[in-house]
C-alpha cells in the first residue's frame, strides 16, 4: 500500500480546491471554456459503489460550484451484461447523493448518430471493415514490446468498405465475422492506437434499444463522441483511460463534432478491507456471501444507506479524500470517521441492551414504576427529552458485569456499586447460576437517596451503565456489522475469498430496547448510548424489529468510563 493517510481525518486534504479546478479556472480565464459541463457515464452493469461515489462528486460537484450541469449518461454499449434494475438503482444513488442531473441520457440514444461518424470515417479512408478471426487479430495486434502487423484487409476500398459495415449493420453476417477499426497506425508505441476496433457484431437484445442493432459501437468511439453531442466541456475519468486518451483526441480530431471536449484523468478511489469493481461485487451478490448488492456491509451506496451512512457522510468523505493523479489507498477509518463526525451531533440518544442480563433490584417495591427525563441529545436541547421507564427488573449489558473483576473493572461486579444511567446506585448482591453454572441474573439493591444519579453522602461511583426496564423493553434482533475482509487489500489477494471476514454479521435476537425507539423507517441512526450507532433495517416491522450497527463509536469503553 502506497500514501496511507493517517486515520485521524484532521490531517487529511480536505480543501475543495484540486488540479481538476484549477484547469477549469484556467480555460475560464482565456475564455476557452464559457460554462462548465461535465457528465457522469456509469455503465449499468451493476450498482454504484463507493468509488463511483468520488466520481459523482467531483463531477456533479464542480458543475455546481461553477454554474455549469452535468449529465448522468449511461454508457450502455455492451448489451450483455446491463439491466434496467441496474439503471434505476443507479438514478436512485446519484439522487440519494443529492445531485440532480441536468439530462439522462443513454450513449445509445446515439446510435444513429455513432453509425453516421464511422460511416464519415469510412468515407475519409479512416477506417476500415477486418474479417480475420479473432486469434488473428489478436496476434497481430503485437505486444509491448513488439509493433503490431498490418492486417490483410486494411487496404480494402472505400466502397467495399461501406458496403461490408452496411451489410453487417443489416444482420448480414454472424457474430465475430468482421468488424470496423479505425485505420491509424500498427506500429504505435500506444496499443491503443493500433488499429482500434470500433464497431462489433453482437446479437444481443438491448435493454434500451432492443433488437434495432445488431452492431454495437465500442466504450473508446462511443465516448468521446458522446461527450462531443453532449457538449461536455470536461470529460473527468480515471487514470486507467490515461493510454486511451490519444484514441480519444484523434476521434475528436478526425471527425467533424458538435463540440470538442477534453478529457482529463484522476486517480480511482481504493479503500482498505473493501472491494470496488463490480465485476467482484457482483460475485459476492452470486455466490451468497452477502445478501444483495444493498447488503449493509457492502460498500455499494445502496449498501452503505442501508447500514446507516448519510448522503452529507459520503459528501464529505469525498471532500476529506480530494481529487489527485497520484494512487493512494484511503484507511477505512477515515470513511469511519467521517461517518461519526457527521452522526453524532444529529442523532438521537436512546438506551439499548444488546446482550441482555437480568437484573432484580430486591429492595424496589414490587409493582413500583417511574419515569427518569432524558435528554434526546446531550449537546442540542432543540432535541427535547423523553421518558425512560424504571422498575423493579432491568436489563444490562452482559458485558457490563464481572464475576471477577479487576481492580481497575469500574462497572458491575459483587459487591460493587454503579451508577445507573438517568436513575440510580445499585450495588451487586448475588449472582444467580444455572445447574450448567452459566450466569442467569444477579440480585441487586439500589439507593434511593441517588435518584438521579447522585448520592447526597457525595459517594463516588466511578461507572455508569446504561440499561432497559424489563417490564417496558421492546424485543428487538440487532446485526452487528464488521468490515467484510480481514485484509486491507482483498482485491489483491489471490482469492479474495480467503480474506472474507466470518464475522462480518452478528445477529443478536434477544436485544432489548427502551419503548423510546421508534421501529421503522428512521431517518438517521439512533445513538445507542455507550454501544454507537444503529439504524432500523428495511425488514424492520413492529412486530419484529431489526436494527443495523451503523458503526460503533470512536470512543472506547475505558474512555467513556474515564469521562464519568
Ligand atoms: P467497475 O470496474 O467497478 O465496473 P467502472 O469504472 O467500469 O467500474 P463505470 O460504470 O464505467 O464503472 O464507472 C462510471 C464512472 O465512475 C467512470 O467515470 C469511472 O471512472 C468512475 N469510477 C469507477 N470506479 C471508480 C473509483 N474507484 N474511483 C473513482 N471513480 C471511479
Ligand atoms: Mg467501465
Amino acid at each position: 500500500m502506497q500514501n496511507h493517510f493517517m486515520s485521524d481525518t484532521s490531517a487529511d486534504t480536505s480543501d475543495s480546491s484540486n488540479f481538476i479546478r484549477d484547469i477549469i479556472d484556467a480555460d475560464l480565464a482565456t475564455g476557452k471554456v464559457s460554462q462548465v459541463v461535465t457528465r457522469f457515464p456509469p455503465e449499468p452493469n451493476g450498482y454504484l459503489h463507493i468509488g463511483h461515489a468520488k466520481s459523482i462528486c467531483l463531477n456533479f460537484g464542480v458543475a455546481r460550484d461553477y454554474g455549469g450541469y452535468c449529465n448522468l449518461r449511461f454508457d450502455d454499449t455492451n448489451p450483455e451484461k446491463e439491466s434496467v434494475e441496474y439503471v434505476n438503482s443507479i438514478r436512485r444513488d446519484v439522487e440519494w447523493l443529492g445531485f440532480d442531473w441536468h439530462s439522462n441520457p443513454f450513449a445509445s440514444d446515439y446510435f444513429h448518430e455513432l453509425y453516421a461518424f464511422a460511416l464519415d470515417l469510412i468515407r475519409q479512408g479512416k477506417a476500415y471493415v477486418d474479417s480475420q478471426s479473432a486469434d488473428n487479430m489478436r496476434a497481430n495486434r503485437g505486444t509491448l514490446t513488439t509493433a503490431g502487423v498490418d492486417s490483410p484487409y486494411r487496404d480494402r476500398s472505400i466502397e467495399d468498405n461501406l458496403q461490408l459495415f452496411e451489410a453487417m449493420k443489416n444482420d448480414e453476417y454472424a457474430d465475430g465475422e468482421h468488424v470496423l477499426r479505425a485505420k491509424i497506425d500498427m506500429q504505435s508505441p500506444n496499443i491503443n492506437m493500433r488499429d482500434p476496433v470500433l464497431y462489433r457484431i453482437r446479437h444481443v437484445t438491448h435493454h434500451n434499444t432492443g433488437d434495432e442493432w445488431c452492431i454495437y459501437p465500442l466504450y473508446d468511439f462511443t465516448h468521446g463522441l458522446s461527450d462531443a453531442i453532449e457538449g461536455v466541456t470536461h470529460s473527468l475519468c480515471t487514470l486507467e483511460f490515461e493510454d486511451h486518451r490519444p484514441l480519444y483526441d484523434w476521434i475528436l480530431d478526425n471527425l467533424e463534432t458538435p463540440s470538442r471536449p477534453v478529457q482529463t484523468e484522476f486517480a480511482r478511489l481504493q479503500l482498505e478491507y473493501s472491494l470496488t469493481s463490480k465485476r467482484k461485487l457482483n460475485q459476492l451478490v452470486n455466490e451468497g456471501h452477502v445478501s444483495g448488492w444493498d447488503d449493509p456491509r457492502m460498500l455499494t451506496i445502496s449498501g452503505m444507506r442501508r447500514r446507516g451512512f448519510t448522503p452529507e457522510s459520503i459528501n464529505a468523505f469525498c471532500d476529506v479524500i480530494g481529487v489527485t493523479k497520484k494512487y493512494s489507498t484511503i484507511e477505512m477509518g477515515v470513511l469511519e470517521n467521517v461517518l461519526r463526525e457527521d452522526l453524532n451531533p444529529r442523532s438521537t440518544r436512546r438506551m439499548a441492551v444488546i446482550n441482555p442480563l437480568k437484573v432484580i433490584i430486591d429492595n424496589y417495591p414490587q409493582d413500583q414504576e417511574e419515569r427518569f427525563e432524558g435528554a434526546n441529545h446531550p449537546q442540542n436541547p432543540d432535541y427535547g427529552t423523553r421518558e425512560v421507564p424504571f422498575s423493579r427488573e432491568i436489563y444490562i449489558e452482559r458485558d457490563d458485569f464481572m464475576e471477577d473483576a479487576p481492580r481497575k473493572f469500574f462497572r458491575l461486579s459483587p459487591g460493587r456499586e454503579v451508577r445507573l444511567r438517568y436513575a440510580y446506585y445499585i450495588t451487586c448482591k448475588e449472582v444467580i447460576k444455572n445447574d450448567a453454572g452459566e450466569i442467569e441474573s444477579l440480585i441487586c439493591s439500589y439507593d434511593p437517596e441517588s435518584r438521579g444519579g447522585s448520592s447526597p453522602d457525595g459517594r463516588k461511583v466511578k461507572g455508569t451503565i446504561h440499561w432497559v426496564s424489563a417490564r417496558h423493553a421492546v424485543n428487538a434482533t440487532v446485526n452487528l456489522y464488521d468490515r467484510l475482509f480481514t485484509t486491507a487489500n482483498p482485491g489483491a489477494a489471490v482469492d479474495f475469498h480467503e480474506a472474507l471476514n466470518p464475522d462480518s454479521k452478528i445477529v443478536m435476537e434477544q436485544a432489548k430496547f427502551e419503548p423510546a425507539i421508534e421501529l421503522t423507517d428512521n431517518a438517521i441512526a439512533y445513538q445507542f448510548e455507550r454501544l454507537g450507532y444503529y439504524i432500523s433495517d428495511y425488514d424492520s416491522t413492529t412486530d419484529n424489529p431489526v436494527f443495523n450497527r451503523t458503526m460503533t463509536l470512536r470512543d472506547s469503553w475505558a474512555k467513556i468510563e474515564q469521562s464519568q
